[in-house]
Order: C-alpha cells, then structure tokens, then sequence
C-alpha cells in the first residue's frame, strides 16, 4: 500500500488507485471519492465516483454534462472499499452532503477530514472527532488571527442590527458562497426575522436540493420581483459597490449590505465572520481529540497549521506536501 500526493491524496492499493477529492481524471485504474461539491474538490470524472445522495445532486446541478458512475455513500455506514480498507464516511458539518472519510487498514485508522465544521449551524450538525493513527486535516483557517465568535451570538448581533435597518427603511443585501453558506442565510432569516428573502438564481438551485433533502428554506426566486421582499440573498461575488448603486436608484431607498465570510474582504459591505471552516482554535481541539500519532495538514495556512500543531500540542504534523512514504509506513 502506498500514500502519494499530487494535488491531492491517492492511496494505492494492489494497483487500484484510489483518488481522494481528485482535480483531475488522468490517473489510470482508479476509482474517486468525493467529499463534497465544492468545485475544488472534484472534476468531472468518467469513473466510479463514491459519494453521498446529496452531494451526486449537487454535482449533476453544477455540471451540465456530468460523466460520473456514482456508487452511494451512507454518512456512518461502513463499506469495503478493497479487500484490506473499509470506509466509513462522517458528517463533517460543512455543506449538504459533505463527509470525512475514515479508513480502517489492518486495525489501523486514518481520518481524512476534506472541508470540515466542528461547529453546528443552523442548516449543518457539528463534525465530530474520531480517534485515529493518521490525520489528514484541512488548514484553511489554520493562523491564529482566525478567531470566530460563537455562531448563536452572531445570530442574535445580527438579527438585531438588521431588524433596526428594516426599521430604518432600509433595504437589505447579505452575501456568502452560494452553496452551503447561502442556505443558512436563508435559514437565518426565516428564522430569526420570519421574513421570505429573495434569492438569486444559483442560490435558489442549491437550495431546492436542500430542501428536498428536509432542510425547509423558504425563500423566492429574483425574477422582475424586487418588491416582493425586503431582504436580498446573493453570491458574495456579485455584491460591489456598482450593484448596490443601481439597486439604491431603482428601489429609491438606501441599501444596507453585510457579507459572511472567514475572510477579511468586505466590498464595501458590513462583515460578519460566519464560516462552514473551523477557525483556528476549533481546528487545534479537533487534533488533540483525534489524538493522532502524525498529522498532515492540508489547503490554506497547511505550513503554519502543522508548526503550531507541533507546538501547541507535540504531536508531529507536516503540509502534506511533505508526505513521506517511510515516516507513514512507520505509523501503519
Ligand atoms: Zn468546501
Ligand atoms: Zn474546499
């Protein structure tokens, strides 16, 4: 059995690779496992393609003309993958669908966490740590300077100010990643306000998958309809200050616009840091409670994250980059 990377993980097993959150689709013999759909974890293979319900639906949405051979992922449910690995996929809490992949090798375990949120939100449960041997850990947000308050408190801070601009006869712009962080805006809203957003057109796609997956959003498509709401939920993107201008002018009242994202770009909006990422504090608990003997980190800050894992909690970690057959093969 052998552990390489090349932009992302492969685990090759008697000759069968298998490719984990592939970006590309050259690699011969090889069967993909994918953890969500994200558009930086998957391309559009031709092969046998292991993933959630959820997620194939989120796929086929994206891609107009997917070539996968989807085979179904149960979240909890173990199955064998080869002869010497089992695998078991988690809820890891980041968007419809997304799991973490468990592999148990030979009495030994291996936690592959992709996007995770060990948070919950109020359209996504918390991803939960597992005990295991080797740790592959995303690190998106893994530089101390990424300190997130308390999902509830933002709410209800957000709530607030948004109510006092509806009082003031504002008229509201929010803004995330269309997939994943759109839906608990709307969810948000329902909830918090009992207010029906409208929503652009990709937004509304996702959400449609949610809520067939239960989630109960309630929301209405923009379509010549500005009038019908007074609150806006789009893709973070096309929120600039040229498209709240022209808003502004047509509606001929002032625009109040927020943006939630981990990161610190605004355009010009209020900022609410609300991710589908751990912050950084959420990322060190989840490793001391896997407890592993190595960790590789990988995506965003995967240098700074393996030193301070190093140092805060002595367990040895390295960016994947720096995968090491031997030093692996040590721990399995
Ligand atoms: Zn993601
Ligand atoms: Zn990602």
């Amino acid at each position: 059995m052998q552990f390489k990377y090349s932009n992302f993980l492969i685990i090759e097993d008697e000759g069968l690779n298998i490719c984990i959150d592939p970006t590309r689709n050259s690699i011969n013999n090889s069967i993909a496992l994918v953890s969500h759909a994200h558009t930086d974890h998957f391309c559009n293979l031709s092969k046998t393609t292991y993933t959630t319900k959820e997620t194939q639906e989120l796929l086929i949405s994206i891609l107009p003309n997917p070539k996968f051979y989807f085979r179904d992922l149960e979240i909890n449910k173990q199955i064998d993958l080869t002869k010497n690995i089992k695998l078991t996929p988690l809820d890891s809490g980041h968007i419809l669908g997304s799991c973490m992949f468990k592999f148990d090798i030979e009495n030994k375990s291996i936690l592959y966490t992709s996007d995770f949120n060990s948070n919950p939100s109020l359209t996504s449960k918390s991803a939960k740590p597992v005990y295991s041997d080797i740790l592959f850990i995303e690190s998106t947000f893994g530089k101390k300077i990424f300190d997130f308050k308390e999902r509830g408190s933002l709410y209800y801070t957000l709530s607030n100010d948004i109510k006092k601009d509806l009082d003031d006869g504002k008229f509201i712009v929010l803004g995330g990643y269309s997939l994943g962080k759109n839906q608990e805006i709307i969810s948000f809203i329902n909830q918090y306000l009992g207010v029906v957003p409208l929503v652009d057109s990709t937004t509304f796609k996702f959400s449609e998958i949610y809520n067939k997956y239960g989630k109960n959003l309630k929301y209405k498509l923009l379509d010549h309809n500005i009038y019908f709401s007074n609150i806006l939920i789009m893709p973070l993107s096309l929120i600039n200050k040229d498209f709240l201008n022209s808003l502004r002018l047509q509606l001929r009242k002032p625009v109040s616009s927020y943006i939630m994202t981990g990161w610190n770009f605004s355009r010009g909006s209020r900022l609410v840091h609300i991710s589908d990422h751990s912050d950084y504090k959420s990322l060190i608990d989840f490793v001391d409670k896997v407890n592993p003997k190595i960790v590789y980190t990988m995506h965003g800050f995967s240098k700074e994250f393996a030193r301070n894992i190093n140092n805060e909690l002595g367990i040895v970690a390295k960016p994947i980059s720096e995968i090491n057959q031997k030093s692996l093969l040590d721990f399995i």
